[in-house]
């Protein structure tokens, strides 16, 4: 079995079986994502547009690709064809725009809205006040080309698991608040997207159903 095989299923023994595993595959080549493929996984998170572009057409047509970065409005017009999830929409303007792009391509596009709950500024996303504010303007409402469908987060790199404990914790806490006012009848706002390579465990007991792990399973990424 490749390395990148054996690393797959090691992590999948510690996942639950109605989490979904989203293998980050960035800064990757193609042939180590189709050893994972060939190996069972099906869902690749990726964080470059032009560098997804690139791999798409040398794998798999079964694969469902989540774009799990920041993405510049610029670029969605790219990825509205073919993109499972867009897992980290960070403003009103991103979101307007893949609504857009996705009533181009005659699609409504799967949308997390990332909340920030780091302490690191260099994080992308909506503060929870700001994410209450963007929901209460109902904006979002008319839009046909995306679909909010749930919440990413991702805590701070720190050692300090009581910190990222608690960063998950809110993030749950502020999903349920935006389930309970607002889709309280629409099962598609589910996704709990938190957990990466050094935290997931923790995630995991703050509820996430999508978990984004790429160094556990490739190994670590060159620059
Ligand atoms: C790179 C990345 C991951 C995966 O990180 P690992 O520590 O390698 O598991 C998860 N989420 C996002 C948003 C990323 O950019």
């Amino acid at each position: 079995m490749s390395q990148i095989a054996e690393n797959l299923k090691s992590v999948l023994a510690e996942i639950p079986h109605n989490v979904q595993l989203v293998a980050v595959s960035k800064f990757h080549p193609a042939e180590h994502l189709m050893q994972a493929y060939q190996a069972g996984a099906r869902v690749f998170g990726e964080s470059r547009v032009q560098e997804l572009c690139e791999k798409k057409p040398l794998l798999p047509e079964d694969i469902e690709w989540h774009f799990i970065g920041h993405l510049q409005p610029n670029k969605v017009k790219y990825i509205a064809p073919f993109i499972s999830l867009i897992h980290a929409v960070d403003t009103p303007k991103l979101l307007k725009e893949i609504d857009k792009q996705g009533r181009r391509v005659g699609r409504r596009i799967p949308c997390l809205l990332q909340l920030h709950v780091a302490q690191e500024e260099t994080k992308f996303g909506f503060s929870i006040d700001e994410l209450l504010e963007f929901m209460e303007s109902g904006v979002w409402r008319e839009y046909d080309g995306a679909q909010i469908v749930g919440i990413m987060c991702m805590a701070s790199n720190t050692d300090d698991e009581n910190q990222i404990d608690a960063e998950f914790e809110k993030a749950a806490e502020t999903f349920c608040q935006i389930k309970n006012e607002y889709f309280q009848q629409d099962d598609e706002f589910c996704i709990r997207s938190w957990g990466m390579s050094d935290d997931f465990p923790i995630a995991l007991r703050h509820g996430s159903t999508h978990v984004r792990i790429g160094t556990r399973i490739f190994g670590p990424r060159e620059y």
